[in-house]
Protein backbone atom coordinates (compact mmCIF):
# COMPACT_ATOMS: atom_id res chain seq x y z
CA UNK A 1 0.00 0.00 0.00
CA UNK A 2 1.55 3.50 -0.99
CA UNK A 3 1.27 5.99 1.75
CA UNK A 4 0.30 9.50 0.07
CA UNK A 5 1.97 12.52 0.76
CA UNK A 6 -1.12 14.49 2.82
CA UNK A 7 -1.50 11.24 5.19
CA UNK A 8 2.67 11.73 5.69
CA UNK A 9 2.38 15.70 6.26
CA UNK A 10 -0.74 15.38 8.39
CA UNK A 11 1.33 12.58 10.53
CA UNK A 12 4.46 14.68 10.77
CA UNK A 13 2.75 17.38 12.43
CA UNK A 14 0.82 15.44 14.77
CA UNK A 15 4.00 13.95 15.57
CA UNK A 16 5.91 17.28 15.80
CA UNK A 17 3.26 18.21 17.66
CA UNK A 18 3.29 15.44 20.43
CA UNK A 19 7.59 16.02 20.77
CA UNK A 20 6.58 19.67 21.30
CA UNK A 21 4.97 18.92 24.35
CA UNK A 22 7.57 16.75 25.22
CA UNK A 23 9.88 19.32 24.77
CA UNK A 24 8.38 22.35 26.37
CA UNK A 25 10.84 22.75 28.79
CA UNK A 26 13.29 23.26 26.00
CA UNK A 27 14.01 26.50 24.23
CA UNK A 28 12.66 26.61 20.92
CA UNK A 29 15.78 25.25 19.15
CA UNK A 30 15.60 22.16 20.93
CA UNK A 31 12.66 21.04 18.87
CA UNK A 32 13.47 17.70 17.31
CA UNK A 33 13.08 17.44 13.29
CA UNK A 34 11.80 13.82 13.77
CA UNK A 35 12.89 13.08 10.00
CA UNK A 36 15.66 14.10 8.41
CA UNK A 37 14.52 14.36 4.89
CA UNK A 38 10.91 13.42 4.30
CA UNK A 39 11.79 14.08 0.65
CA UNK A 40 13.53 11.01 0.16
CA UNK A 41 12.66 8.92 3.35
CA UNK A 42 8.49 9.10 3.30
CA UNK A 43 9.18 8.86 -1.16
CA UNK A 44 5.90 7.09 -2.43
CA UNK A 45 7.54 3.78 -3.15
CA UNK A 46 6.43 3.68 -6.70
CA UNK A 47 8.62 7.29 -7.33
CA UNK A 48 11.44 5.72 -5.47
CA UNK A 49 11.90 2.47 -7.41
CA UNK A 50 11.63 4.55 -10.59
CA UNK A 51 14.87 7.19 -8.96
CA UNK A 52 16.38 3.84 -8.02
CA UNK A 53 16.28 2.84 -11.99
CA UNK A 54 17.65 6.12 -13.07
CA UNK A 55 20.81 6.33 -10.85
CA UNK A 56 20.94 1.99 -11.13
CA UNK A 57 21.59 2.70 -14.60
CA UNK A 58 23.94 5.99 -14.37
CA UNK A 59 26.11 3.56 -12.15
CA UNK A 60 26.28 0.80 -14.03
CA UNK A 61 27.13 3.43 -17.37
CA UNK A 62 29.72 5.03 -15.05
CA UNK A 63 31.32 1.36 -13.52
CA UNK A 64 31.57 0.01 -17.41
CA UNK A 65 33.25 2.55 -19.05
CA UNK A 66 35.46 4.17 -16.37
CA UNK A 67 36.57 1.01 -14.25
CA UNK A 68 38.17 -1.53 -16.10
CA UNK A 69 37.55 -4.34 -13.84
CA UNK A 70 33.84 -3.26 -14.44
CA UNK A 71 34.21 -4.02 -17.91
CA UNK A 72 36.24 -7.19 -17.79
CA UNK A 73 33.42 -8.56 -15.28
CA UNK A 74 30.13 -7.67 -17.49
CA UNK A 75 31.83 -8.52 -20.32
CA UNK A 76 32.96 -11.80 -19.43
CA UNK A 77 29.02 -12.23 -18.17
CA UNK A 78 27.90 -11.06 -21.80
CA UNK A 79 26.31 -8.09 -19.84
CA UNK A 80 26.25 -4.18 -20.99
CA UNK A 81 25.00 -1.58 -18.79
CA UNK A 82 22.07 -0.96 -21.84
CA UNK A 83 20.52 -4.48 -20.56
CA UNK A 84 18.67 -2.96 -17.68
CA UNK A 85 15.42 -1.95 -18.63
CA UNK A 86 13.66 -2.61 -14.67
CA UNK A 87 15.21 -2.72 -11.11
CA UNK A 88 14.80 -6.41 -11.51
CA UNK A 89 17.65 -6.76 -14.13
CA UNK A 90 20.14 -6.13 -11.64
CA UNK A 91 20.07 -9.69 -11.04
CA UNK A 92 21.63 -10.47 -14.56
CA UNK A 93 25.03 -8.75 -13.44
CA UNK A 94 27.34 -10.07 -11.84
CA UNK A 95 28.57 -10.36 -7.68
CA UNK A 96 31.33 -8.56 -7.04
CA UNK A 97 33.22 -10.13 -3.46
CA UNK A 98 35.84 -8.63 -0.86
CA UNK A 99 38.59 -10.57 -2.67
CA UNK A 100 37.89 -8.20 -5.81
CA UNK A 101 38.44 -5.23 -3.68
CA UNK A 102 41.43 -6.66 -2.40
CA UNK A 103 42.91 -7.66 -5.59
CA UNK A 104 42.59 -3.86 -7.27
CA UNK A 105 44.59 -3.04 -4.03
CA UNK A 106 45.03 0.45 -3.94
CA UNK A 107 43.08 2.38 -6.67
CA UNK A 108 42.08 -0.01 -9.01
CA UNK A 109 38.35 0.22 -8.70
CA UNK A 110 38.15 4.38 -8.69
CA UNK A 111 36.34 5.68 -11.23
CA UNK A 112 37.18 9.12 -10.87
CA UNK A 113 41.49 10.54 -11.25
CA UNK A 114 43.24 10.89 -8.09
CA UNK A 115 42.71 14.35 -7.93
CA UNK A 116 38.72 14.25 -7.62
CA UNK A 117 39.21 12.39 -4.77
CA UNK A 118 39.38 14.38 -1.07
CA UNK A 119 39.27 10.93 1.20
CA UNK A 120 40.91 8.04 1.35
CA UNK A 121 39.94 5.21 4.36
CA UNK A 122 40.89 1.49 4.32
CA UNK A 123 40.00 -1.46 6.39
CA UNK A 124 41.69 -2.73 9.05
CA UNK A 125 42.78 -5.89 7.24
CA UNK A 126 44.30 -8.41 9.73
CA UNK A 127 46.16 -10.13 7.12
CA UNK A 128 47.67 -8.46 3.28
CA UNK A 129 46.61 -5.36 2.23
CA UNK A 130 43.62 -3.91 3.18
CA UNK A 131 40.54 -2.82 1.27
CA UNK A 132 41.27 1.03 -0.01
CA UNK A 133 37.57 2.99 -0.21
CA UNK A 134 37.67 6.85 -1.90
CA UNK A 135 35.45 9.82 -1.53
CA UNK A 136 34.46 13.15 -4.39
CA UNK A 137 33.54 15.80 -2.27
CA UNK A 138 30.32 15.08 -3.47
CA UNK A 139 30.57 11.09 -1.71
CA UNK A 140 31.27 12.96 1.87
CA UNK A 141 28.44 15.22 1.48
CA UNK A 142 26.20 12.24 0.20
CA UNK A 143 27.73 10.34 3.48
CA UNK A 144 27.25 13.17 6.13
CA UNK A 145 23.44 13.17 4.31
CA UNK A 146 23.15 9.70 4.82
CA UNK A 147 24.69 9.85 8.85
CA UNK A 148 22.73 12.63 9.66
CA UNK A 149 19.26 10.79 8.32
CA UNK A 150 20.39 7.72 11.00
CA UNK A 151 21.24 10.27 13.80
CA UNK A 152 18.04 11.41 13.66
CA UNK A 153 16.16 8.22 13.19
CA UNK A 154 18.17 7.19 17.14
CA UNK A 155 16.71 10.50 18.42
CA UNK A 156 20.15 12.65 18.17
CA UNK A 157 19.27 16.71 17.77
CA UNK A 158 21.36 19.74 17.65
CA UNK A 159 20.56 19.68 21.18
CA UNK A 160 22.57 16.79 21.70
CA UNK A 161 26.48 16.22 22.99
CA UNK A 162 27.47 12.92 21.09
CA UNK A 163 30.88 10.81 22.25
CA UNK A 164 32.53 9.40 19.60
CA UNK A 165 34.32 6.05 20.74
CA UNK A 166 35.35 4.29 17.62
CA UNK A 167 38.80 5.01 16.52
CA UNK A 168 39.36 8.08 14.23
CA UNK A 169 41.79 7.11 11.22
CA UNK A 170 41.65 4.93 8.25
CA UNK A 171 38.52 3.22 9.50
CA UNK A 172 35.24 4.75 8.46
CA UNK A 173 33.15 4.55 11.73
CA UNK A 174 34.65 7.48 13.64
CA UNK A 175 34.88 9.90 10.57
CA UNK A 176 31.14 9.17 9.20
CA UNK A 177 29.22 9.57 11.86
CA UNK A 178 31.58 12.64 13.27
CA UNK A 179 30.20 14.95 9.99
CA UNK A 180 26.37 13.27 9.92
CA UNK A 181 26.34 14.45 13.66
CA UNK A 182 28.15 17.84 13.00
CA UNK A 183 25.49 18.05 9.81
CA UNK A 184 22.32 17.48 12.24
CA UNK A 185 23.96 20.19 14.48
CA UNK A 186 24.79 18.11 17.38
CA UNK A 187 27.85 18.95 19.65
CA UNK A 188 30.67 15.89 18.46
CA UNK A 189 33.21 14.95 21.10
CA UNK A 190 35.81 13.13 19.13
CA UNK A 191 37.41 11.23 21.95
CA UNK A 192 38.43 8.33 19.52
CA UNK A 193 38.96 4.84 21.43
CA UNK A 194 40.62 3.87 24.13
CA UNK A 195 41.55 4.92 27.81
CA UNK A 196 38.00 4.37 29.44
CA UNK A 197 38.69 6.25 32.50
CA UNK A 198 39.14 9.44 30.39
CA UNK A 199 35.49 8.61 28.24
CA UNK A 200 34.08 8.52 31.62
CA UNK A 201 35.30 11.42 32.66
CA UNK A 202 34.38 13.78 30.02
CA UNK A 203 31.14 12.21 29.86
CA UNK A 204 30.37 13.49 33.11
CA UNK A 205 31.91 16.90 32.54
CA UNK A 206 30.60 17.67 28.97
CA UNK A 207 27.52 16.24 29.75
CA UNK A 208 27.71 13.65 27.29
CA UNK A 209 23.65 12.57 25.90
CA UNK A 210 24.87 10.70 22.80
CA UNK A 211 27.11 7.87 22.69
CA UNK A 212 28.67 6.19 19.57
CA UNK A 213 30.81 3.24 19.31
CA UNK A 214 30.85 -0.44 19.49
CA UNK A 215 28.23 -1.76 21.38
CA UNK A 216 30.75 -4.36 23.44
CA UNK A 217 33.03 -1.44 24.41
CA UNK A 218 29.99 0.59 25.20
CA UNK A 219 28.83 -2.40 27.65
CA UNK A 220 32.37 -2.00 28.87
CA UNK A 221 32.54 2.00 29.50
CA UNK A 222 29.60 1.01 31.94
CA UNK A 223 31.21 -1.43 33.74
CA UNK A 224 34.06 1.23 34.08
CA UNK A 225 32.00 3.63 35.42
CA UNK A 226 30.81 1.70 38.02
CA UNK A 227 34.38 0.72 38.83
CA UNK A 228 35.07 4.57 39.39
CA UNK A 229 32.45 4.55 41.67
CA UNK A 230 30.22 6.65 39.05
CA UNK A 231 26.36 5.41 38.02
CA UNK A 232 26.60 5.22 34.25
CA UNK A 233 22.84 5.29 34.49
CA UNK A 234 22.83 8.44 36.72
CA UNK A 235 24.59 10.21 33.87
CA UNK A 236 23.28 11.87 31.56
CA UNK A 237 23.73 9.50 28.11
CA UNK A 238 20.08 9.00 26.98
CA UNK A 239 20.81 7.64 23.27
CA UNK A 240 23.12 5.35 21.99
CA UNK A 241 24.24 4.66 18.52
CA UNK A 242 25.87 1.21 18.21
CA UNK A 243 27.24 -0.69 15.28
CA UNK A 244 30.14 -2.22 13.33
CA UNK A 245 29.60 -5.99 15.36
CA UNK A 246 26.23 -8.05 15.52
CA UNK A 247 24.87 -8.20 18.73
CA UNK A 248 21.71 -9.57 19.98
CA UNK A 249 18.15 -8.12 21.41
CA UNK A 250 19.75 -9.13 24.89
CA UNK A 251 22.83 -6.92 24.65
CA UNK A 252 20.93 -3.81 23.90
CA UNK A 253 18.61 -4.94 26.77
CA UNK A 254 21.74 -4.58 28.99
CA UNK A 255 22.90 -1.82 27.45
CA UNK A 256 19.80 0.23 27.95
CA UNK A 257 19.73 -1.12 31.61
CA UNK A 258 23.28 -0.01 32.23
CA UNK A 259 23.33 3.54 30.66
CA UNK A 260 19.31 4.57 31.30
CA UNK A 261 19.51 4.53 27.31
CA UNK A 262 17.93 3.85 24.07
CA UNK A 263 20.51 1.89 22.21
CA UNK A 264 19.89 1.91 18.91
CA UNK A 265 21.39 -0.40 16.07
CA UNK A 266 23.04 0.57 12.59
CA UNK A 267 24.33 -0.81 9.36
CA UNK A 268 27.22 -0.50 7.18
CA UNK A 269 29.78 -1.31 5.59
CA UNK A 270 33.26 0.30 4.48
CA UNK A 271 33.40 -1.38 0.94
CA UNK A 272 29.95 0.66 0.11
CA UNK A 273 30.69 3.61 2.20
CA UNK A 274 30.53 3.11 5.78
CA UNK A 275 27.66 3.74 8.44
CA UNK A 276 24.49 5.50 6.96
CA UNK A 277 23.30 2.81 4.85
CA UNK A 278 20.64 1.83 7.93
CA UNK A 279 19.99 2.66 11.32
CA UNK A 280 16.94 2.05 13.07
CA UNK A 281 14.17 4.52 14.45
CA UNK A 282 12.27 4.60 17.58
CA UNK A 283 10.17 1.68 16.87
CA UNK A 284 12.96 -0.72 16.72
CA UNK A 285 11.89 -2.39 14.64
CA UNK A 286 14.82 -3.24 11.22
CA UNK A 287 16.82 -0.54 10.29
CA UNK A 288 15.62 1.93 7.53
CA UNK A 289 17.32 1.75 3.86
CA UNK A 290 18.37 5.26 2.13
CA UNK A 291 16.75 3.18 -0.95
CA UNK A 292 17.95 6.55 -2.94
CA UNK A 293 21.49 6.13 -2.15
CA UNK A 294 21.77 1.78 -1.96
CA UNK A 295 20.00 -0.69 -3.64
CA UNK A 296 19.30 -3.85 -1.14
CA UNK A 297 18.99 -7.13 -2.28
CA UNK A 298 18.59 -10.73 -0.60
CA UNK A 299 20.17 -13.70 -2.14
CA UNK A 300 20.77 -17.41 -1.20
CA UNK A 301 23.86 -17.36 0.50
CA UNK A 302 25.02 -20.87 -1.05
CA UNK A 303 23.36 -20.20 -4.81
CA UNK A 304 23.13 -16.60 -5.06
CA UNK A 305 19.60 -17.30 -6.04
CA UNK A 306 17.59 -13.59 -5.52
CA UNK A 307 15.29 -14.27 -2.26
CA UNK A 308 11.55 -12.62 -1.98
CA UNK A 309 10.96 -9.72 1.04
CA UNK A 310 11.13 -11.18 4.41
CA UNK A 311 13.46 -14.31 3.07
CA UNK A 312 16.12 -14.90 5.20
CA UNK A 313 19.45 -14.68 3.54
CA UNK A 314 22.61 -12.86 2.48
CA UNK A 315 22.27 -8.73 1.42
CA UNK A 316 23.80 -7.45 -1.61
CA UNK A 317 24.23 -3.89 -2.10
CA UNK A 318 24.44 -1.66 -5.10
CA UNK A 319 25.62 2.00 -4.34
CA UNK A 320 23.76 3.98 -7.09
CA UNK A 321 25.13 7.86 -5.90
CA UNK A 322 28.93 6.75 -5.34
CA UNK A 323 31.27 8.84 -7.77
CA UNK A 324 34.55 7.77 -6.64
CA UNK A 325 34.26 3.95 -5.96
CA UNK A 326 30.40 2.52 -7.40
CA UNK A 327 30.47 -1.47 -6.08
CA UNK A 328 27.81 -3.20 -7.82
CA UNK A 329 26.05 -6.59 -6.40
CA UNK A 330 28.35 -6.41 -2.94
CA UNK A 331 28.10 -10.10 -1.34
CA UNK A 332 28.37 -8.13 2.18
CA UNK A 333 28.48 -12.10 3.39
CA UNK A 334 25.81 -10.37 6.43
CA UNK A 335 22.25 -12.58 6.77
CA UNK A 336 19.37 -10.33 7.45
CA UNK A 337 15.91 -10.19 5.73
CA UNK A 338 14.18 -7.15 4.24
CA UNK A 339 10.76 -5.47 4.57
CA UNK A 340 9.26 -3.17 2.74
CA UNK A 341 6.10 -1.82 4.67
CA UNK A 342 5.84 1.76 5.83
CA UNK A 343 7.15 1.83 9.36
CA UNK A 344 5.20 3.52 11.87
CA UNK A 345 7.46 6.53 12.21
CA UNK A 346 6.27 7.61 8.91
CA UNK A 347 9.57 6.47 6.89
CA UNK A 348 8.39 4.41 3.58
CA UNK A 349 12.23 3.30 3.14
CA UNK A 350 12.03 -0.34 3.40
CA UNK A 351 13.93 -1.93 6.60
CA UNK A 352 16.33 -4.72 7.50
CA UNK A 353 16.32 -6.94 10.09
CA UNK A 354 19.27 -6.85 12.59
CA UNK A 355 21.60 -9.14 11.11
CA UNK A 356 21.90 -12.05 12.50
CA UNK A 357 25.55 -13.45 11.46
CA UNK A 358 27.83 -13.25 8.74
CA UNK A 359 27.87 -16.12 6.36
CA UNK A 360 31.73 -16.24 7.21
CA UNK A 361 31.35 -16.57 10.48
CA UNK A 362 29.85 -19.53 10.52
CA UNK A 363 30.98 -22.18 11.83
CA UNK A 364 30.75 -25.48 10.85
CA UNK A 365 30.92 -27.43 14.13
CA UNK A 366 30.82 -31.25 13.04
CA UNK A 367 28.48 -30.93 9.93
CA UNK A 368 25.70 -28.40 11.71
CA UNK A 369 25.93 -24.99 10.81
CA UNK A 370 26.26 -22.53 13.98
CA UNK A 371 25.76 -18.83 14.29
CA UNK A 372 27.49 -17.37 16.88
CA UNK A 373 24.66 -14.72 17.61
CA UNK A 374 22.85 -18.11 18.30
CA UNK A 375 25.55 -18.89 20.94
CA UNK A 376 25.40 -14.85 22.15
CA UNK A 377 21.75 -15.05 22.16
CA UNK A 378 20.98 -18.15 24.56
CA UNK A 379 23.83 -16.55 26.50
CA UNK A 380 21.86 -13.25 27.58
CA UNK A 381 18.93 -15.17 28.26
CA UNK A 382 19.96 -16.63 31.20
CA UNK A 383 20.53 -14.60 34.62
CA UNK A 384 23.80 -15.18 36.74
CA UNK A 385 26.29 -14.75 33.84
CA UNK A 386 27.94 -11.61 32.00
CA UNK A 387 27.20 -10.33 28.64
CA UNK A 388 31.12 -11.49 27.81
CA UNK A 389 32.08 -14.35 26.31
CA UNK A 390 34.27 -16.36 24.08
CA UNK A 391 33.85 -19.30 21.61
CA UNK A 392 36.74 -21.42 21.40
CA UNK A 393 36.26 -24.39 18.30
CA UNK A 394 38.85 -27.05 18.30
CA UNK A 395 39.36 -30.70 17.09
CA UNK A 396 39.72 -33.85 19.56
CA UNK A 397 40.68 -36.49 17.46
CA UNK A 398 38.81 -36.46 14.29
CA UNK A 399 35.84 -34.57 16.13
CA UNK A 400 35.10 -31.02 16.67
CA UNK A 401 34.74 -29.16 19.83
CA UNK A 402 32.98 -25.95 20.93
CA UNK A 403 33.90 -24.26 24.41
CA UNK A 404 31.59 -21.70 25.38
CA UNK A 405 33.71 -19.59 28.02
CA UNK A 406 30.97 -17.02 29.98
CA UNK A 407 31.71 -14.28 32.65
CA UNK A 408 29.27 -15.23 35.71
CA UNK A 409 27.54 -12.24 36.79
CA UNK A 410 29.66 -10.04 39.70
CA UNK A 411 26.68 -9.69 41.69
CA UNK A 412 25.05 -13.38 41.28
CA UNK A 413 28.57 -15.05 42.34
CA UNK A 414 27.85 -16.91 45.63
CA UNK A 415 31.34 -18.78 45.50
CA UNK A 416 29.18 -22.26 45.99
CA UNK A 417 30.12 -24.82 44.12
CA UNK A 418 27.10 -25.94 43.73
CA UNK A 419 25.53 -23.23 42.59
CA UNK A 420 27.91 -22.81 39.75
CA UNK A 421 27.41 -26.39 38.58
CA UNK A 422 23.84 -25.73 38.31
CA UNK A 423 24.53 -23.06 36.63
CA UNK A 424 26.76 -24.32 33.94
CA UNK A 425 24.37 -27.23 33.27
CA UNK A 426 21.37 -24.52 32.77
CA UNK A 427 23.93 -22.97 30.14
CA UNK A 428 24.76 -26.28 28.52
CA UNK A 429 21.12 -27.62 28.04
CA UNK A 430 20.06 -24.22 26.91
CA UNK A 431 22.85 -24.27 24.48
CA UNK A 432 21.49 -27.69 22.87
CA UNK A 433 18.47 -26.98 22.69
CA UNK A 434 19.14 -24.10 20.31
CA UNK A 435 22.17 -25.32 18.91
CA UNK A 436 21.57 -29.42 18.98
CA UNK A 437 24.79 -29.96 19.56
CA UNK A 438 26.98 -30.66 22.81
CA UNK A 439 28.91 -27.22 24.15
CA UNK A 440 31.31 -27.52 26.63
CA UNK A 441 30.73 -24.41 29.17
CA UNK A 442 33.46 -23.02 31.42
CA UNK A 443 32.66 -20.13 34.08
CA UNK A 444 34.79 -17.33 34.33
CA UNK A 445 35.34 -15.17 36.77
CA UNK A 446 33.99 -11.80 36.41
CA UNK A 447 36.41 -9.51 34.21
CA UNK A 448 38.51 -12.38 33.47
CA UNK A 449 38.12 -12.08 29.59
CA UNK A 450 40.14 -9.11 27.59
CA UNK A 451 37.84 -6.20 26.81
CA UNK A 452 38.42 -4.83 23.18
CA UNK A 453 38.13 -1.38 22.82
CA UNK A 454 36.93 -1.82 19.07
CA UNK A 455 35.30 -5.23 17.74
CA UNK A 456 35.08 -7.89 20.41
CA UNK A 457 36.95 -11.11 19.31
CA UNK A 458 34.70 -13.34 20.34
CA UNK A 459 35.87 -16.48 18.28
CA UNK A 460 38.66 -18.60 18.29
CA UNK A 461 38.84 -21.35 16.02
CA UNK A 462 42.26 -23.55 16.78
CA UNK A 463 40.92 -25.82 14.05
CA UNK A 464 43.65 -26.85 11.48
CA UNK A 465 43.10 -24.66 8.40
CA UNK A 466 42.13 -26.75 5.18
CA UNK A 467 40.47 -29.03 6.94
CA UNK A 468 41.58 -32.56 8.14
ZN1 LIG B 1 10.53 3.59 11.42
Amino acid sequence: MAISGDYIKNYNKFKEKKRNIKNMQGSADKVQTMIWNPRFECMDREELRALQLARLKETLERAYSRVPFYRNLFDARGVKPADLEKLEDIRKFPFTVKDNLRENYPYGLFAVPLKQLVRLHASSGTTGKPIVVGYTRQDLENWAECVARIVTLAGVTGSDVAQVTFGYGLFTGAFGLHYGLEKVGATVVPVSSGNSERQIMLMKDFGTTALIGTPSYCLHLAEVAAEMGIDPAALPVRVGLFGSEAWSEKMRQELEQAWGMTATDNYGLSEIMGPGPSGECEYKNGMHIAEDHFLFEVVDPETGEPLDYGQEGELVVTTLTKEAMPVIRYRTRDISVLNPMPCDCGRTTARMRKVTGRTDDMLIISGVNVFPSQIESVLMSIEGIAPHYQIIVGKRGHLDYIEVQVEIAQDKFTGQFRDLEALEEKVRRRLFSVLSINARVRLLEPKSLERSTGKARRIIDNRPKNGL
